[in-house]
């Protein structure tokens, strides 16, 4: 996080367009989401009205680890090249430690960190800047405009079909600007406004389920042992006093470190948990980690906490993981509910919905379809991953099964797997597999 480094300055969004003004399509957040989105239909030339609450730089709590799934999203909006430019770390591998401190590393794909394919881990304020800068220049030069600062208020909605919105210009001005298009995106994260009206206000339906929803706190560190570089492995840590969830190290290079932790809100409303509290006592206790925090240096006011929506699939309900649509609005990203609900990453599926999102918008395609694609592409893989969370929860299962693999290169094997291709995830859950990948 080098200081004066670009992606620290403001981004000129240029004029705020006419109260009443109309578009092909509006799309409320600019993380990343919203930034695919907005790209896409720009680069199809729409004319498209982005909105963003925050004003540039602006900080988004996250674990900051961009898997391989985003890369072909950030490549086809025009950013990798630039963001390569920039500083980040090189993720090469992901080392997981089990509650009885046995350890495994697993390398990811050789092929895929050959052709640096593998993910990165940068900071958001820099990942999103350069994705928002990038997608900025696209709707503007086809023709659309685009809003920082700009607090989306009220969504306009008439017989249940949305038709725009009143926007807030700047923080308590007291301007009110409405806008319409026969089609409203809601990429505003886990409280989005678009999203509210579309599972609440329009079909009285469950937003938050606690137990399908994650709680998230992360602070920046520098100087913790083992985290030099520029390149290596992300650390998932399931420490005994966070179950079901982990606690995580994630090199940012330059000896930045993102360290965070995470669990499910229905858990800690049960083990009457602090994630905040729970953190400061693995830094300082436990046997794994104290010696490496020894000399590292807390980077101040960087300890934030956020809300992570999961993407696991919801007993008893028809549309999964949540309702995604109504007329004239869809939602993305975590709007969506879209994070894995085991690894905790919701950047890919955000750019991925968002992409599925202004295709179906192009071609003028119902919600439903949108809803029955989504759920097509990514429900198996999300539910996979909700079946790992469960199975996480025995902690003897997850001692042994680390134990084991830190010994069998064939499981590790397995796991790189794994992690490069998610229908292989299936393979988790075939017990044949299991048997004669663990036992033989
Ligand atoms: C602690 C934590 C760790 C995580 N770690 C990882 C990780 O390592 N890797 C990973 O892939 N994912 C991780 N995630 C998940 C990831 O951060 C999200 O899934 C991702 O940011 C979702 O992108 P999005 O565009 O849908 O929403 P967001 O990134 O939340 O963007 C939403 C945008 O909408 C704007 N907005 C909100 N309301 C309004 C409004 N009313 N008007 C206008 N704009 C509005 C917000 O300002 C924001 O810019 C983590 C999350 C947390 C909380």
């Amino acid at each position: 996080m080098g200081e004066g480094s670009f992606w620290e300055g403001g981004i000129d969004t240029g004029p705020v367009p006419e109260d009443g003004s109309a578009f092909d399509a509006i799309i409320v957040g600019g993380g990343p989401g919203g930034a695919a989105a907005a790209g896409y239909l720009a680069m199809a030339q729409k004319k498209v009205l982005l909105i963003e609450k925050g004003v540039w730089p602006r900080d988004k709590v996250c674990g900051d680890a961009v898997g391989g799934k985003s890369l072909g999203h950030v490549a086809a909006l025009g950013v990798k090249a630039k963001l390569e430019e920039t500083p980040h770390f090189r993720v090469n591998g992901i080392t997981f430690s089990s509650p009885n401190g046995a350890e495994v590393n697993v390398p990811l794909p050789e092929e895929d960190i050959a052709k640096l394919e593998a993910g990165y881990a940068l900071p958001r304020v820099q990942f999103d800047w350069l994705l928002f800068d990038r997608v900025k220049d696209l709707v503007i030069e086809s023709g659309g405009s685009v809003i920082q600062d700009g607090n989306v208020k009220n969504i306009i909605h008439h017989d249940g079909v949305i038709e725009g919105v009143e926007v807030e210009i700047g923080k308590r001005s007291g301007i009110v600007n409405s806008y319409s298009a026969p089609w409203t995106v809601g990429a505003g994260g886990y409280r989005c406004p678009v999203a509210k009206t579309v599972v609440e206000g329009l079909n009285n339906e469950n937003m938050v389920d606690r137990m399908h929803y994650c709680a998230g706190f992360r602070q920046y560190w520098k100087g913790v042992k083992g985290c030099e570089g520029d390149s290596g492995s992300i650390e998932i840590h399931f420490v005994d006093t966070v179950n079901p969830g982990y606690f995580w190290l994630f090199p940012l290079g330059g000896g930045v470190v993102n360290v965070g932790i995470g669990m499910v809100l229905g858990e800690m409303d049960k083990q009457k948990k602090k994630l905040k509290a729970l953190q400061e006592d693995v830094i300082s206790n436990h046997p794994l980690f104290k010696q490496r925090f020894v000399d590292a240096e807390f980077i101040k006011g960087s300890g934030k906490g956020w809300q992570l929506p999961f993407g696991s699939p919801r007993k008893g309900k028809n549309m999964q993981p949540r309702r995604v649509f109504a007329a004239g609005a869809l939602l993305v990203g975590d709007a969506a509910s879209l994070v894995d609900p085991f690894s905790g990453e919701g950047i890919g599926n955000a750019l991925v919905s968002g992409e599925m999102a202004s295709r179906h918008i192009i071609e003028n395609r119902g919600g439903v379809e949108y809803q029955e694609e989504l759920w097509g592409l990514l429900g198996p893989e999300l539910t996979n991953s909700y079946k790992m969370q469960q199975t996480s929860k025995r902690k003897w299962l997850l001692n042994w099964f680390v134990r084991k693999a830190g010994k069998k290169p064939a499981i590790q094997e397995m796991m790189t797997e794994m992690i490069a291709s998610k229908e292989a995830q299936g393979n988790l859950h075939s017990k044949w597999f299991i048997l004669k990948t663990l036992l033989f």
